[in-house]
């Protein structure tokens, strides 16, 4: 009924790197749970199947496992997603990209997309809303395009200014709600709805803004700067992660390159 061979050692030792991978790919999400679900099914599904023998039932099981890869697919649609993107947007494959796109200037420094008359603007405001208590979010867009964000809020596109980003994010103003948007160098959008995260590692006091922020890092190559309206924390997020407790020197260095 049990022979093992070498080959079969070496299979099993390939599933069992498969899943450690997929169990990291699902620990930072919901789907955790489900994973363990789907590891107890195939190990009943091993034993009486391929171990036991059983026809009837492991005949049933069989066909569930047919079934079972569209199944997995549709269960883990999102993660699938982020792995995929993720490694679209690998550092490596983004050096690529650079290599082929016309250089727009020599001396620039490679690490920076942005210049710092670009970004000053941006800080300045940051550091004056988070001195008076202001709540803002905003969005920096990298190599994706946000239109399906941009879209959800109200179209600005204008020249970025310290006056229109704190203007704009003042308690009584009609589009301080939402999320203000960076492209192309310009004020693009405000008032614009962002996926929400849902993952559970996310600290309690972080609300919905924060909770945005993450949303669109993960989801997106865009960096979020969240200023707290409850304690003047500054906080930037890219690729599904926070970077808290920003001060001056570190905001500027990540408006710089867009990224952390
Ligand atoms: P703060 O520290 O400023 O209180 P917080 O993380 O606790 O931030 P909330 O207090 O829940 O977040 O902030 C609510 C605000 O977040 C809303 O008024 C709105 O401007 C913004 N917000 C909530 N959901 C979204 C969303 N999906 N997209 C963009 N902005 C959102
Ligand atoms: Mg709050």
């Amino acid at each position: 009924m049990l022979d093992f061979g070498l080959k079969d050692l070496i299979d099993i030792f390939l599933v069992a790197i498969f899943l450690f991978f997929g169990y990291k790919l699902m620990k930072k999400s919901r789907s955790v749970n489900i994973f363990y679900g789907v590891l107890v099914f195939i190990s009943i599904w091993i034993l009486v199947s391929k171990v036991l023998e059983m026809k009837l039932l492991g005949g049933i099981l069989d066909q569930l496992v047919n079934v079972g890869a569209i199944a997995i697919i549709i269960l883990f649609q999102e993660e699938i997603r982020h792995f995929f993107y993720t490694i679209g947007t690998h550092e490596r494959v983004n050096r690529l990209w650079r290599f082929f796109k016309p250089k727009v200037n020599n001396s620039f420094e490679e690490d920076y997309r942005y210049d710092r008359e670009t970004i000053m603007p941006i800080l300045m405001a940051c550091l004056n809303m988070s001195k008076q208590k202001t709540g803002a979010l905003i969005v920096m867009q990298n190599d994706l395009p946000l239109g399906d964000f941009i879209r959800t809020g109200e179209r600005i596109d204008a020249k970025i200014s310290q006056r229109l980003i704190e203007n704009i994010f003042f308690k009584n103003s009609p589009l301080h709600d939402g999320a203000m948007i960076i492209s192309g160098g310009q004020v693009t959008a405000a008032s614009c709805i962002l996926p929400i995260s849902h993952d559970l590692d996310i600290p309690k006091e972080f609300g919905l803004r924060h909770r945005a922020a993450r949303g669109i890092s993960k989801e997106t190559d865009a960096l979020a700067i969240v200023v707290s309206e409850e304690t003047g924390g500054i906080t930037a997020s890219y690729n599904n992660e926070y970077l808290p407790h920003m001060d001056a020197e570190r905001l500027e260095r990540v408006l710089m390159k867009g990224k952390f």
